[in-house]
């Protein structure tokens, strides 16, 4: 395993699942602790998470991964509270009815978007129908905005999608980003009826409804859509190094794989049987440069976004909203672009008293404030908090974390450019791909790549 994040660990357990105890499966990670994106740091009252910091449970992968490595009792679920977007000097709660803050009705977004957007939303309908064929993919921002303005992609579309790839709506493609509306869009082309962005949204709303009204006269809750560790993920990215029992190398940065005479080698680490790729994908081109060349062009046409948490415990939540966290529109005035409530969100965090709260800054577009020194990051995320919240608290104690390179981009045409990646793979023996670059950027899906990443090795070991 080149890489020890949660893919290279996950692929790592599937390893030692499939091929027993006598396997030697070595991990090679350059830096001097596994977890890549996963990282939690000891504040004075508890470990937090600075970089993931929970996973969606639609994926199920994980989930029971986490009960298999004997993790569930350390599940939480967050408060049910809603996030809020900061609109013209004020805190609007995040509408419901939208998909990835894409609505259907005007009435949906009002708080949010100008009366004219609100209009021109509910006009959609009636417009020219969109040029859509089978399979097509689009820019997120560009399909907002023909249709309903630069305002939803400002202030509803960007922060929402910002928030989860560290890009604006621009640099998202429909089809890997908001994947259910590429799928209705083609269910109606398919069937000669025109598409609209407005009747396909509020037919998702409607399924989702559906399924809200059977399980309440079932009588059930839906269940939590996000879980996170209770004392972070640091006990996830332990209890799958241990239960794959690998030689674990840090400070083991691999420079090249190479094959001749049919044998791999990495460099500087020697013969291997295999070898699973986990790194970003800008490493991963440069890794698979000589054995894939194919693979590796199109990985190294990935843009990475870098971004900087600063998490700030504070002794008092008195004025912290009671909201989960804040979205900042690209045309608010702040620095950060966004800020979790972590104790309004998790009740465990709660548990400890006081508040904590984390500064998101940095986008693909503008990735000038990561480079910001500590202190300054930290003055614009008391600033900004302040400005956007009332909330008067100084924080006892702070981290700063930056994530250079962070996450990958999912723009227009991605997930056809990563097929493309997989089927030169899959005609390369003992050599897999896995990671964030593949199947979404989540925890959920880098654990199920690194599973696939296994298995092919495995199939071809034979
Ligand atoms: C700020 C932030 C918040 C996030 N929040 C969430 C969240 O709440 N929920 C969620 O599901 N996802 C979240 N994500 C996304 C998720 O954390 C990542 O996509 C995922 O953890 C990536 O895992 P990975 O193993 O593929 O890559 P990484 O975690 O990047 O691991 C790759 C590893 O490879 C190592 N490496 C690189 N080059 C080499 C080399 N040449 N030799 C050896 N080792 C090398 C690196 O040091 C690193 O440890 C977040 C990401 C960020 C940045």
């Amino acid at each position: 395993m080149i890489g020890g994040g949660i893919s290279g660990l996950a692929a790592a357990l599937e390893l030692r699942r499939s091929l027993g105890a006598d396997a030697d499966i070595l991990v090679l990670e350059a830096y001097d602790r596994l977890g890549g994106k996963l990282k939690t740091v000891d504040f004075a009252d508890g470990p937090v998470d600075m970089g993931a910091e929970a996973f969606l449970t639609r994926r199920t992968g994980l989930a029971d991964l986490v009960d298999e490595l004997g993790l569930a009792d350390e599940l939480r679920v967050p408060s049910g509270l809603r996030s809020c977007f900061y609109v013209d000097g004020h805190l609007v709660s995040a509408p419901g009815r939208t998909i990835m803050g894409i609505p259907a009705r005007g009435v949906d977004v009002a708080d949010v978007v100008s009366p004219e957007t609100a209009a021109r939303i509910d006009a959609e309908a009636t417009t020219t129908p969109l040029d859509w064929a089978v399979g097509d993919d689009i820019n997120v921002g560009t399909l907002v905005r023909s249709r309903y303005g630069e305002d939803a992609v400002a202030r509803l579309v960007s922060p929402m999608l910002g928030g989860v790839y560290s890009c604006s709506a621009d640099a998202l493609g429909l089809r890997a980003t908001v994947p259910a509306l590429a799928a209705v869009f083609d269910d109606l082309a398919s069937t000669g009826a025109p598409v609209h962005l407005s009747t396909a949204v509020a037919s998702l709303l409607a399924e989702r409804e559906d399924a809200a009204r059977v399980l309440a006269e079932r009588g059930e809750e839906p269940a939590p859509l996000f879980n996170s560790f209770a004392h972070g993920y640091r006990r996830l990215v332990r209890a799958l190094a241990d239960a794959a029992d690998a030689d674990v190398r840090l400070n083991t940065q691999v420079e090249s794989v190479g094959r001749w005479n049919g044998r791999l080698w990495l460099e500087p680490v020697g013969e291997v049987d295999a070898v699973v790729v986990a790194t970003p994908a800008p490493t991963a081109a440069v890794l698979l440069a000589d054995v894939a060349p194919r693979a590796a062009g199109l990985l190294e046409a990935v843009e990475l976004a870098s971004s900087a948490v600063v998490g700030m415990r504070f002794d008092t939540d008195a004025g912290l909203p009671e909201t989960t966290g804040v979205l900042l529109g690209t045309d608010a005035r702040t620095h950060a672009k966004a800020f979790t409530f972590s104790s309004r969100k998790w009740p465990h965090l709660a548990e400890r008293g006081g508040a904590f709260v984390r500064a998101s800054f940095g986008t693909l577009a503008d990735a000038s404030l990561v480079d910001a020194d500590d202190r300054t990051l930290i003055g614009y995320a008391v600033e900004d908090l302040r400005t956007v919240t009332g909330f008067q608290a100084r924080p006892v104690e702070t981290f700063v974390q930056r994530w250079w390179g962070g996450l990958p981009s999912y723009p227009e045409g991605h997930l056809a450019r990563m097929s493309a990646v997989q089927a030169d793979l899959a005609t390369i023996p003992r050599i897999a791909l896995a990671g964030a670059v593949l199947q979404g950027v989540g925890v959920p899906a880098c654990a199920d790549s690194g599973r696939d990443a296994a298995r092919k090795i495995i199939a071809e070991l034979g």
